[in-house]
């Protein structure tokens, strides 16, 4: 199965018009799936028709009860199989998401004083803050481009010696969709005897994963997280993957039902992994959701989702220089190199990032993200916001005022996006620079960086049509 269109069919929403400030209604063109992909079809109905059957999962002994642990258990098998994870040394651990993911491990290293993790000036939040909580945190060097510099990262182990407790990384940026040489840096990490982690919240919708390694001795990844909701299964659930070992002595990061053997009054045996990790009830939906979202990825195959993804990237990145005044950010994409997912950022001269994506939604009826996209040092480091500058704007926004808070826009692509939605942009940052939008009828607001019209849209009557209105 690899015709576009049919799998485009298969994404929930696709159709939908929305409400423009004209008054019109438009289909509306999704290019935020960097943050969140729609659900799949497949996804949806499998998830409703489990519902059915769902109930209490593990210690429940009814049929219900024992067929939604083996689906749920099903499901974790299938997180396994999708990263290419041996199943008897590795374990998935069912987290919320990525952020929760990096949090886990950052607790079950049991780092301590002065103990280094390295890491990279292009990491999402989610990989940099967790790490700066429990260790002395390190930037690989990497060049103007963002790629890693594996001679650099040579001599800092070494330099460092054995406080080095990980490499932890993405594997591919959020903000310019450069895919990381991820075994390349693992066979370095190695040598030194440092344990990797992939954050593999952009890679895993994109990109097959070969946890063990790509053929090559020491390539493995020893820690794996991504999340289910930026692959078409919004249901809250994600996965971290990685040595069973690690997790098996020692106390669960968070403690309570779930998470024991035995108890006494005064005393507790922990469960093995992964009961001990998933402290209280779990998602059984979530996990459900993630286990078809991969079926679907399994039977559609990776490398047809990432062949028209690819296709997609550098027709959209040809189309869109043939606008005036549009300023990208990170390295330039090529036909040959397929090193770069479908994520681009830029900004439209004269334009303020705010304002740009404000207009391509209201007017457009195209959704994009703008700001720094949780990796606020690396887009300041884009831009060139630093020393005083960055200085004055923490405090400005430290006072809760947003004005002058730096950016860019982007778009990012699912497998369902299109040529003609591409076009659609196109056409619509040409008008926009032509003067064709109401950009004098939006104002700022201080304390979130947001532009809204002076007309806003009546969200609410939206409400109804949701079956969300409340009495
Ligand atoms: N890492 C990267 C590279 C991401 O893009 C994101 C999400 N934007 C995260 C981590 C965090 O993912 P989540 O919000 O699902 O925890």
């Amino acid at each position: 199965m690899s015709n576009i269109e049919e799998l485009r069919r298969q994404v929930v929403g696709v159709d939908v018009q929305v409400p423009t400030l004209d008054g019109e209604e438009r289909p509306y063109i999704n290019f935020d799936n960097a943050a969140s992909t729609p659900v799949l079809k497949p996804v949806l109905e499998g998830v409703d028709e489990f519902m059915r059957w769902y109930a209490s999962v593990h210690r429940g002994t009814g049929f219900k009860s024992k067929l939604s642990t083996l689906a749920y258990e099903t499901a974790r098998e299938k997180v396994l199989d999708f990263v290419g994870a041996d199943r008897d040394r590795r374990v998935a651990i069912f987290v919320r998401n990525t952020t929760e993911a990096v949090n886990k491990l950052a607790h079950r290293l049991g780092l301590t004083c002065g103990d280094v993790v390295v890491t990279t000036l292009l990491e999402h939040h989610s990989n940099d803050l967790p790490w700066r909580r429990v260790a002395d945190v390190r930037r690989l060097p990497t060049t103007s481009e963002g790629r890693p510099e594996l001679d650099a990262l040579d001599s800092l182990l070494s330099e460092l010696g054995n406080r080095v407790k990980l490499v932890a990384l993405t594997g591919a940026s959020n903000v310019t969709g450069l895919v990381t040489p991820i075994h390349d840096v693992a066979r370095v990490a190695h040598r030194h005897g440092v344990p990797v982690f992939v954050d593999a919240a952009q890679l895993a919708p994109h990109r097959k994963i070969s946890l063990e390694g790509d053929g090559r001795v020491d390539t493995y990844i020893d820690y794996l997280g991504f999340s289910a909701h930026k692959m078409y299964a919004p249901y809250g659930s994600g996965a971290l993957v990685g040595w069973r070992e690690l997790f098996e002595d020692g106390e669960p990061t968070e403690v309570g039902g779930g998470t024991i053997r035995i108890v006494t009054l005064e005393d507790v045996v922990w469960a093995t992994p992964p009961e001990n990790e998933e402290a209280g009830s779990p998602n059984v939906p979530g996990a459900v959701a993630l286990g078809l979202a991969i079926d679907w990825f399994e039977r559609v195959g990776m490398e047809t989702v990432e062949a028209h993804e690819h296709d997609l990237a550098v027709y959209a990145w040809n189309r869109l220089h043939e606008v005036p005044g549009v300023e990208f950010y990170g390295p330039p994409l090529t036909e040959e190199a397929n090193d770069r997912l479908g994520v681009f950022v830029f900004n439209l001269k004269g334009w303020h990032h705010a304002k740009l994506a404000a207009v391509l939604g209201y007017e457009f009826g195209i959704g994009v993200r703008n700001g720094c996209f949780c990796a606020h040092p690396y887009v300041k480091h884009l831009l060139d916001i630093r020393g005083d500058k960055e200085r004055d704007l923490v405090q400005k926004v430290s006072r809760g005022d947003w004005t002058d808070i730096p950016g860019a826009v982007r778009i990012s692509f699912g497998f369902y996006n299109t040529r003609d939605e591409v076009d659609a942009l196109v056409e619509a940052l040409q008008a926009i620079r032509a003067g064709q939008s109401q950009a004098d009828r939006y104002r700022l607001i201080p304390h979130t960086g947001e532009y809204v019209p002076e007309n806003d849209l009546d969200f609410r009557r939206f409400l109804p049509r949701l079956d969300l209105a409340g009495n």
